[in-house]
């Protein structure tokens, strides 16, 4: 999609052409609608590489399993790490090979796995002895990374308990892989998602190394140390540009892990959250009593149709209107849908401008990731997130 009038919406950033905003702004969607920009992804796919160094990226399909995304990732030189048969298919019609993909799923149908293996995928996760047997059964000779714990998360999307074996465990899962005759070539672990600082690495990192040795002390040859994601996107607050970031994390890998032959990092919301907006519509503003402080906003989207991530708060869109500049007040944003669930922001509250009223277009930003993958199939009658890739 080209040559757009420049767009009307108040963009906070410099840029002389603006694609997602030139798009939504000459768009008219009947729905709401995430505009992705696979110019962006592809921007960012190299800001990271060229931070991560050495270390491959294996982009985690579900962050936002646009086709023409991966296809886009496919061109640059991307790996892929797939949590399904699903995300494997769809790596593989857009070009991926399967030696390029992870099957990064702890939890996995051994039907799957034989699949995988049939694929050429050689690369398997598992974090229980359980898991260890299904690949042993139904992928032999596959190379297994064993997937640890992360009990200090400083994310705002922790991803901590329901991964990973604990540390304390970890040693008898070793010898038990190696005695089912699995190759066990490393470990894995995820920081959480949305760490906002490299620094807060820096705890997870060392209580991982230290496994690392210890493993390679009991004679264990790992020679793969994959990162996971949790490189940050920018929301409500600004937050370290993507190649800083990863470089600040890879030196910090360096120091403590030396010269691992293959390092792999899995970004998901870094690689894709800033190359889309969603294009939105208020559709009621209203007031529960007349001395009410806050309004209520009603947009068409919520909790159910994309903003799943908005749960407890946790991730804080930015939001912009056509108003913008004009006196706002505070405002409690809540989803169409008829379940008291689907509010988005209440304990802090959203500053919006006054004068907003139904029918007024909104966008909401940086919307790439965890949206269209997270949008039920039509909760309540409310169509699913449309996608357009531009
Ligand atoms: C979801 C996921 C990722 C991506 O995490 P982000 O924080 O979005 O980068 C990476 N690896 C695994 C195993 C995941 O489940």
């Amino acid at each position: 999609m080209t040559a757009f009038t420049p767009g009307a919406f108040g963009a906070p950033s410099p840029v002389a052409f603006d694609d997602l905003l030139d798009c939504i702004h000459a768009s008219n969607f009947d729905r709401p609608t995430l505009v992705v920009s696979r110019a962006r992804v592809a921007e960012q796919y190299d800001a990271l590489a060229a931070g991560l160094g050495r270390a491959r990226i294996h982009y985690a399909v579900k962050a936002n399993p646009a086709p023409q995304i991966i296809r886009t990732l496919v061109e640059k030189g991307s790996r892929f790490d797939a949590a399904s048969r699903g995300e494997i298919e769809l790596c593989l019609s857009q070009g991926a090979k399967g030696c390029d993909i992870s099957f990064g799923n702890t939890v996995k149908r051994p039907s799957d796995i034989a699949f995988a293996h049939a694929a050429g995928v050689t690369l398997f996760a598992a974090d229980s002895e359980a898991e260890v047997d299904k690949i042993a059964a139904n992928a032999p000779g596959a190379q297994v990374y064993l997937r640890v714990i992360v009990e200090n998360s400083n994310a705002d999307w922790p991803l901590s308990r329901k991964f990973g074996c604990a540390h304390t465990a970890l040693p008898e899962l070793l010898n038990y892989a190696r005695d089912a005759g699995v190759n066990v070539v490393g470990l894995s672990f995820h920081v959480g998602s949305q760490t906002r600082q490299a620094a807060f690495w820096t705890p997870v990192l060392d209580a991982i190394s230290r496994l690392w040795h210890a493993a390679r002390a009991a004679g264990h040859d790992l020679s793969v140390l994959n990162l996971g994601g949790g490189f940050p996107a920018q929301y409500d607050t600004a937050v370290e540009g993507a190649t800083s970031y990863a470089a600040a994390v890879m030196r910090a890998v360096s120091e403590r892990f030396g010269d691992v032959p293959y390092i792999m990092a899995e970004p998901g919301r870094g690689l894709v959250a800033e190359a889309g907006h969603i294009a939105a519509e208020v559709m009621l503003v209203s007031r529960k009593s007349a001395d009410d402080l806050h309004r209520w906003v009603f947009l068409d989207i919520g909790m159910f149709s994309g903003l799943a991530e908005t749960m407890g708060e946790a991730v804080r869109y930015a939001i912009t209107t056509l108003r913008d500049g004009e006196e706002a007040g505070p405002c409690v944003l809540a989803g169409p849908s008829c379940d008291s669930a689907d509010i988005l922001y209440e304990h802090r509250p959203v500053m919006l401008p006054l004068s907003l009223t139904h029918g007024d277009k909104v966008i909401i930003r940086n919307c790439g990731a965890y949206t269209s993958s997270y949008s039920s199939v039509g909760f309540n009658g409310f169509p699913p997130l449309a996608v357009v890739v531009i």
